[in-house]
């Protein structure tokens, strides 16, 4: 990300200072990042950034690195047919 002020839609550099926080009406469970082809379910908590000028969202998790599959990492589903891990998963 190069400047972080600068809207990557429309180029504006309005994009809101200040934190914002994404929740769920109902609940303050966090949004799941879910890879889908392990069944595994990752709590990350995404950052959006949002552009004031064309009301762009940008999404970005704080950390990245807990998004890699490791071999700790269970399917949320126990009958969840995992297929091996492969190189490309790492
Ligand atoms: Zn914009």
């Amino acid at each position: 990300m190069s400047d972080p002020n600068t809207c990557s839609k429309c180029g504006a550099k309005s994009v809101l200072k200040g934190e914002i926080g994404l929740r769920t009406s109902k609940d303050l469970e966090l949004i799941m990042v879910v890879r889908k082809d392990h069944g595994i379910e990752k709590k990350v908590p995404l950052q959006p950034r949002v552009c004031a000028q064309c009301g762009f969202v940008d999404l970005f998790v704080e950390s990245p690195e807990n998004l890699k599959i490791t071999s700790s990492d269970k399917p949320v589903d126990p009958g969840f047919k995992q297929r091996p891990l492969l190189e490309y998963d790492f």
